[in-house]
């Protein structure tokens, strides 16, 4: 899929032409990839009133109903998976491996949201009157989904699929850099297994209409919940704005992720998650490695290893050869951000002792020691193939640094001691936490998110269910309520 022609935007189970039309390129080359429908205010608030018309009965649907259609999307998936490898290389500029991931994973979000909606389930309360009192869920109405470019397909389904299978409709807002992994793709699999006219929209803009059409999204009436995954700027506004008009949202955000290797840990599984979780997607992961932590007792043997891997990852355009694992940065944004924190870092005194060169959009894989909590790459969010590497000396210490940030998305912790990994894990301030592995993790049936400024709120199985299910209290009467006689 070098070239894609979008048949419009997706709105009340119809192909729309929106007014205008914005330009997808590869990041790989720079060339079109695809002239996109940059739908605007009047375009969102009708996918929204699709939505919302199509609401009840979708959520009247006995939920087995509901549940046979996410079958039948992930039997879709599987059938185009190619389509979806190819344009995660081409549109998003992924290794073909991350294509073959983040195929697998959209089928086992699917196969998960299915399994989830049997255990949707409500409780029989104690009553000090005697009443038969009973708590239930009730989808909500319309969710609105806004999703980010660097996993499109995954965080977009991880996203709507819950949601969709408690009752909710959907409108759907990808990335304007990945229109079609994070949205189109989603409108051809669920046009093609005939869900019902309006249950799934999806809407495509230029971040020239995004304001007015993110707003739409969170303000129209009809739109009960807010999921949102991207940025902490701008997830923060999307936050306030849904607290001002009182509506549940869930918010994954950035994070500054720590590794840490203790001197116990088995060194060739540790330099193996240290590559991986630094360098996969060319560190564009929510969850990459942003800084490695190596007790100083095992620095030298960890660093020949982790060196001798990261400097094997060859860089290159995705779609020419499968061996390019590090493929170019999705925009010329994204790789300038990412050359000015290495030349921070080298100015104030880092060494690059693998990589460190930037060509355009292409960032080699870069180990950067010397790092000081001055530099910015110690300081912020990098999203780019930049390790940095700091000694430490005691678990305390390792615990500190790893905290010391406003982030608190995911860490990992390398120990041939479980009880150690556990304890250190129980210090980390982040909503995940993975011992023996990278952060980098993600299962459909667990609950994903952040703390601090990581993002609130849970996505994945009963805790993606919840969000955007309401909890609702009903009682009958059986003769056990006293009412003042006075009445
Ligand atoms: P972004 O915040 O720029 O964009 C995310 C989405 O928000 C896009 O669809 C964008 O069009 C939309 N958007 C932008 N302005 C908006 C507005 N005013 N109103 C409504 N929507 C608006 O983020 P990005 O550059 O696409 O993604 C990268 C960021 O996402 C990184 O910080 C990364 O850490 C984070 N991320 C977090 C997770 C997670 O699960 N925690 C996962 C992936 C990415």
């Amino acid at each position: 899929m070098g070239y894609y022609e979008p048949k419009g935007f997706y709105s009340g189970g119809r192909w729309t032409r929106a007014s205008r039309k914005f330009e997808s390129l590869n990041p790989a080359d720079g060339s079109l990839w695809a002239s996109v429908d940059d739908a605007d205010l009047s375009d969102t608030k009708k996918a929204i009133e699709s939505a919302h018309s199509a609401f009840a009965d979708w959520a009247a649907l006995p939920f087995t109903e509901r549940v046979d259609y996410m079958l039948k999307i992930a039997a879709e998936i599987e059938r185009r998976r190619d389509d979806l490898i190819k344009a995660v290389q081409g549109e998003g500029g992924g290794w073909f491996g991350k294509g073959v991931h983040e195929a697998n994973a959209l089928q086992e979000i699917f196969k998960s949201a299915a399994g989830a909606a049997y255990g949707n389930i409500g409780e029989v309360l104690p009553s000090a009157s005697g009443k038969m009192s009973i708590a239930i869920r009730r989808p909500m109405g319309v969710v609105a989904v806004i999703s980010p470019w660097n996993v499109p397909a995954l965080l977009s389904a991880r996203q709507f699929a819950f949601p969709l299978v408690a009752g909710n409709t959907i409108v759907l807002k990808p990335s304007e850099e990945t229109p079609y992994c994070g949205g189109l793709f989603f409108a051809e699999v669920c046009d093609a297994v005939g869900l019902p006219a309006g249950v799934f929209n999806v809407v495509t803009c230029s971040r020239d209409n995004v304001g007015a059409v993110g707003d739409e999204l969170i303000e129209n009436p009809a739109v009960k919940g807010i999921c949102f995954t991207g940025s902490t700027a701008v997830g923060r506004s999307i936050a306030a704005k849904a607290g001002a008009h009182l509506k549940k949202c869930c918010i994954e955000l950035g994070g500054k992720d720590a590794l840490i290797i203790c001197e116990d840990a088995d060194l060739d599984h540790a330099a193996q998650l240290a590559n991986f979780g630094s360098f996969m997607h060319q560190g564009q992961i929510c969850m990459s490695v942003e800084k490695l932590l190596v007790h100083e007792k095992i620095y030298e043997p960890f660093m020949r290893k982790f060196r001798e891997r990261a400097s094997k990852l060859k860089v290159g355009d995705p779609l020419k050869s499968n061996d390019h694992v590090i493929g170019p940065l999705i925009n010329d944004k994204q790789a300038a951000m990412v050359k000015e924190q290495i030349e921070d870092a080298l100015a104030k005194g880092a060494k690059a002792e693998v990589g460190g060169k930037v060509d355009g959009r292409y960032v080699e894989a870069t180990i950067l020691t010397g790092v000081t909590p001055d530099m910015l790459v110690y300081q912020n969010e990098t999203f780019g193939p930049v390790a940095p590497v700091i000694p430490f000396r005691t678990d305390a210490e390792a615990i500190a640094i790893a905290n010391d940030t406003p982030y608190g998305l995911s860490s990992g912790v390398c120990t041939s001691n479980e009880q150690r990994g556990l304890a250190i894990a129980e210090g980390l301030q982040t909503g995940m936490s993975h011992i023996n592995c990278s952060p980098i993790n993600d299962e459909p049936n667990a609950p994903f998110g952040g703390a601090k400024s990581s993002g609130v709120g849970r996505y994945g199985g009963r805790w993606g269910m919840e969000n955007f299910t309401e909890t609702r209290w009903i009682t009958v009467e059986r003769g056990g309520k006293k009412i003042p006689p006075a009445f």
